[in-house]
């Protein structure tokens, strides 16, 4: 495998993935290939919209393809805000209004949570797909203004501080995307030896 597509309209993903895969990969992204940045995911799992929008983008580039997909699991909601994370309070998929819908669900229960990044891969071998997981537990209130989505809710394991209140190279240094891309790139070093 020489070129692999990044099927993210995210150019911060972009970025992050091509400072972590082998530099033997010829990326392209979403446009290069000349596909919408906003691929269908209409899936109920993660796994489910991982390989949904890998696969829209092999078949009709055929090239290799990787997606992923990233939800905020809580326990004490049976694994809400999950798959639903983007959208929680609504379409308008704002940070702010699903912090707040997660906090006032949360009064006096559990605060126990992890973040679940799923990469699936799709080339001429088939389908894969690689985990990363960061279990923590969720905050009262919001603390720091670093990040974006939940990160100022959720503190990492073993931690005292929100990812929103880490340093950005702290929080990607142990993140579920980090975990799970570690996952994909040993897999891709492993076929080229
Ligand atoms: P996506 O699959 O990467 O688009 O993530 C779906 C949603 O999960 C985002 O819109 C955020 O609400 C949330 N999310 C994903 N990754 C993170 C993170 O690293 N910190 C906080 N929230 C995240």
């Amino acid at each position: 495998m020489s070129e692999l597509v990044l099927c993210t309209g995210n150019q911060g993903k972009v970025a992050e993935l091509r400072a972590l895969l082998p530099a033997t990969l010829e990326l392209r992204d979403l446009h290069q290939v000349g596909l919408p940045s906003d691929l269908p995911e209409s899936g109920t799992t993660l796994e489910a919209n991982a390989l949904q929008k890998a696969r829209y983008a092999h078949e009709r580039c055929g090239l290799p393809c990787i997606a992923d997909d990233t939800g905020l699991e809580v326990d004490a909601l049976n694994g809400a805000p999950g798959v639903y994370s983007a959208r929680y309070a609504g379409a308008a998929r704002d940070p702010k209004a699903n912090m707040d819908l997660l906090l006032a669900h949360l009064v006096g229960k559990g605060r126990a949570a992890r973040f679940r990044t799923v990469i699936a891969l799709i080339d001429a071998d088939g389908e894969h797909t690689f985990e990363g997981v960061v279990s923590g537990s969720i905050t009262e209130v919001p603390r720091g203004d670093g990040g974006f989505g939940y990160d100022p809710v959720f503190v990492p394991e073993g931690g005292s501080h929100t990812f929103a209140e880490m340093d950005k190279d702290a929080k990607n240094g142990i993140s579920h995307r980090r975990r799970a891309v570690d996952a994909l790139v040993a897999y891709l070093a492993a076929r080229v030896r």
